[in-house]
């Protein structure tokens, strides 16, 4: 069944063609990497998945729902079937991992109930349940995004999005972050991830879009097949989620210049809460090193099973 259809979709902005002509069909289930050079259309499909910008022309069906035809009354009921994790991992700096996690069902109006028992769910099933009373400067990245892959999956989404997911981890911590992909899209739930990360792409042997100058130029199993020498060279994160999320995070940030929130130890938290990694994954690793990392990172895994 398909949970993601285009059909001859065509977006231009201004005169430039973003899109031009693509069609495609991701199956429910499927693990989709949607890969291609900075400002190759992978952005703009993503957006059109999530309805928020339209096309020119063409079709898009999501869950047997034509997306571009769909009242703006409908639109939040659309976004809620998606969830969504960026490179940036977009944390509220002081809500709790719980808070973090709460919030996503909050803003979409979810009983008491359901926030009390899907919580606490996708908290475990990411593995950090003892972290649910700390705040996001006080984890890892990889925890961070953690607790942000479990708010994107706490409303129980029929697709996730991830844009760059590893883009600010070690190559260690970013395998950890495939596998618990590849446990959430064993789950059943369709996943659609935009890399930059070759090494990654080539392990996973998964479906592998590529899209150069918005068209598709391939579509298999398999890998990257870039040659690598195109990665991600700077950060450029795109506000996916809903605007009642957005104005949750634009107040959040002004409480923040008011009164800086401090944690227990009476700590002013910084802005800044993970250091980026001057240069993109995979960059300067030798193969030697990425293989090592990665079995390592198996051993941990295993050792938690
Ligand atoms: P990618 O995500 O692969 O880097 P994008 O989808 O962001 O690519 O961009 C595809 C093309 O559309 C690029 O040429 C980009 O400059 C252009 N584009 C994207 N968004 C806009 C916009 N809001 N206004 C004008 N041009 C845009």
């Amino acid at each position: 069944m398909e949970m993601i259809e285009f059909k001859h979709v065509t977006k231009d902005y201004n005169d430039n063609r973003a899109l031009d002509d693509v069609s495609v069909k991701i199956n429910k289930g499927d693990f989709v990497f949607l890969v291609g050079p900075s400002g190759a259309g992978k952005s703009t499909f993503i957006k059109l998945i999530l309805k928020e910008t339209d096309p020119d022309s063409g079709s898009i069906v999501v869950k047997g729902t034509e997306v571009t035809t769909l009242s703006n009354r409908k639109i939040p009921g659309h976004r809620r079937n998606i969830g969504i994790v960026f490179q940036d991992f977009r944390l509220l700096p002081h809500k709790t991992v719980y808070e973090n996690v709460a919030f996503a069902m909050e803003i979409t109006h979810q009983s008491k109930r359901a926030i009390k028992r899907n919580v606490p769910q996708a908290l475990a099933l990411m593995g950090i349940s003892e972290y649910a009373s700390k705040y996001p400067t006080e984890l890892s990245a990889g925890e961070q995004q953690r607790v942000a892959i479990a708010r994107a999956i706490v409303n129980k989404p029929t697709v996730l999005i991830a844009d760059e997911p590893t883009g600010n981890l070690d190559p260690v911590t970013a395998w950890e972050i495939m596998k618990l992909l590849e446990e959430i899209n064993a789950r059943g739930t369709t996943i659609v991830m935009v890399t930059h990360a070759k090494d990654i792409v080539d392990r996973m042997k998964k479906r592998v879009i590529v899209i150069e100058n918005g068209k598709i130029v391939r579509d298999e199993f398999g890998t990257y097949g870039l040659g690598g020498t195109k990665r991600a060279s700077a950060i450029e994160p795109d506000p996916y989620m809903e605007d009642d999320y957005n104005e949750a995070v634009a107040d959040d940030r002004e409480d923040y210049s008011g009164r800086k929130p401090k944690n227990s130890d009476g700590e002013v938290f910084s802005r800044q809460t993970t250091e980026i990694p001057k240069k993109p994954l995979g960059e300067d690793i030798d193969e030697a090193s990425v293989e090592d990392a990665f079995a390592k990172a198996e051993r941990l895994l295993a050792k938690h099973d």
